[in-house]
């Protein structure tokens, strides 16, 4: 579904998986689950567009549930396949891959990684860059926001005041913005960290990897969320 202008939510693929279609070409934030491909084409050809129109693929991170679709999907469209270095060798299948702690680990050993393939990162990007998407708006600017994994990343549109945050946070089922669940966590005191950080921008628009999306009035439960990881974060430090 349009959520915004020229931004979709494709729905159904376990995590959210956003595209944003351009005359110039299709760009896609996160690729949900292994098998996602399929319902992400689906949603392409309902748009009457074709896999050769998908130009980027933005992975916020390197989880399962993220870049579950990627490598099929960059195979079919010869789309770039962007994310930090630090996921990178996760992505590519080179180095370890980040698991969740307790029983899931089991969940995701035996039913979700078996089905993943790996895909080539054919551009790491890091803070400070801005992509080409939306430039009408200012582009995709590359923010850091390590904790969750060390190489999560989340893309921020000036001109609408907008961020795809992938994993840095999540929303809850009753409209607040909260950290990833901790057994998802690499360092929960570093992604809090970085929540408190993007209380910087200025955020309308709240496009995370999990909960419903927020087209507009992100910026209060944001804040509220950014000055409990202040809090936290100070009282860490003092003790
Ligand atoms: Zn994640
Ligand atoms: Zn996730």
């Amino acid at each position: 579904m349009e959520l915004l202008p020229d931004i979709h939510l494709i729905d159904g693929v376990n995590s959210n998986a956003y595209l944003i279609v351009e005359p110039a070409g299709l760009t896609l934030v996160d690729s949900g689950l292994p098998g996602s491909d399929q319902k992400i084409l689906a949603y392409l050809r309902a748009l009457g567009k074709t896999p050769s129109q998908l130009s980027r693929i933005l992975l916020t991170h390197q989880h399962v549930d993220h870049v579950g679709g990627a490598a099929e999907l960059a195979a079919l469209s010869g789309a770039e396949v962007i994310a930090h270095p630090l996921d990178t060798p996760a992505i590519e299948g080179t180095g370890p891959r980040d698991m969740p702690s307790g029983p899931m680990a089991i969940l995701f050993r035996t039913m979700l990684l078996p089905r993943l393939r790996p895909v080539a990162v054919t551009r790491p990007v890091r803070a400070g860059e801005t992509l080409p998407v939306l430039a009408d708006d200012g582009g995709l600017q590359v923010i850091e926001t390590p904790g969750h994994t060390l190489g999560q990343i989340a893309f921020y549109l000036p001109g609408r005041r907008l961020l795809f945050a992938g994993d840095a946070y999540r929303h809850t089922a009753r409209g607040e913005v909260t950290l990833p669940f901790k057994m998802f966590n690499r360092d929960t005191a570093q992604a809090r960290e970085s929540l408190a950080a993007l209380g910087t921008l200025a955020i309308d628009s709240s496009l995370p990897g999990h909960g419903k999306p927020m087209v507009r009035g992100a910026a209060e439960p944001l804040a509220r969320a950014v000055k409990a990881a202040e809090r936290a974060s100070a009282i860490r430090q003092v003790g």
